[in-house]
């Protein structure tokens, strides 16, 4: 059979949504199975992150120069700050057929789908918008003018929902965390990232029905 190449999984959501959450949790749960792509990004280090842990933090000019020479598979800006995928990871370990996974916001989501058309991209939303504006507040950590802000930007996110494969109502962590993986599980016998392989039967059936290897 020919060899197959990892997919590329898109995980966005809305803020407060529990997409590192469930990220986190299915990491551990699955240890070696899933990748996580680490971003780059100007936005300052929060308490407890650290560099090439949760991101590879720039400064503006060496965010830039990381544009300039095409290093970056794709990029945006969310709040002021850019953030960027770094090419030569995804590459690498799809190459090596491992699937990997972008944690990013809607417009670096469909970025990635014109560029691999057959990645997978996946939607996370609490089950109603008064549950995410609870989340937010109970967060505590966010002012109401932040919150009303991250709510502001949801509602402009929300209009992209629709070009998303799949949507992941995030109730209970757990069972989120299992759809995610199902639905990860499942693409990989989707027919149109198994094309390699249905030629390779479709050649091979060619040569019996002309009566060869008989
Ligand atoms: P935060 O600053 O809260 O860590 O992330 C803010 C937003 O940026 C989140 O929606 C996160 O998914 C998104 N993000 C993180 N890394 C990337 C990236 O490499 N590219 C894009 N387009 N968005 C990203």
């Amino acid at each position: 059979m020919a060899e197959k190449k990892g997919l590329v999984v898109v995980l966005s959501g809305f803020s407060g949504a529990g997409k590192g959450t469930i990220m986190k949790h299915l990491l551990n749960k699955y240890p070696g199975m899933y990748n996580l792509s680490i971003s780059a990004t100007t936005r300052g280090k929060r308490q407890g992150e650290e560099d090439g842990r949760e991101y590879f933090f720039k400064t503006r000019e060496e965010f830039d120069q990381m544009v300039e020479k095409g290093e970056l598979l794709e990029h945006a800006t969310f709040n002021g700050n850019s953030y960027g995928t770094p090419k030569a990871y995804v590459q690498k370990l799809i190459d090596e057929g491992k699937d990997v996974i972008l944690e990013i916001e809607v417009n670096g989501a469909l970025q990635v789908k014109k560029i691999f058309p057959d990645a997978l991209l996946l939607f996370v939303t609490p089950p109603s918008a008064a549950e995410l504006k609870n989340r937010l507040v109970g967060r505590g950590t966010e002012t109401p003018e932040v919150v009303a802000q991250r709510l502001a930007i949801s509602s402009k996110e929300s209009l992209l929902m629709p070009q998303y494969d799949y949507l992941v109502i995030n109730d209970r962590i757990e069972d989120s965390v299992e759809r995610v993986h199902e639905i990860i599980q499942s693409a990989h016998y989707a027919t149109k990232i198994n094309g390699a392989q249905i030629a390779e039967l479709q050649e091979e059936l060619k040569a019996f029905s002309k009566g060869e290897n008989k």
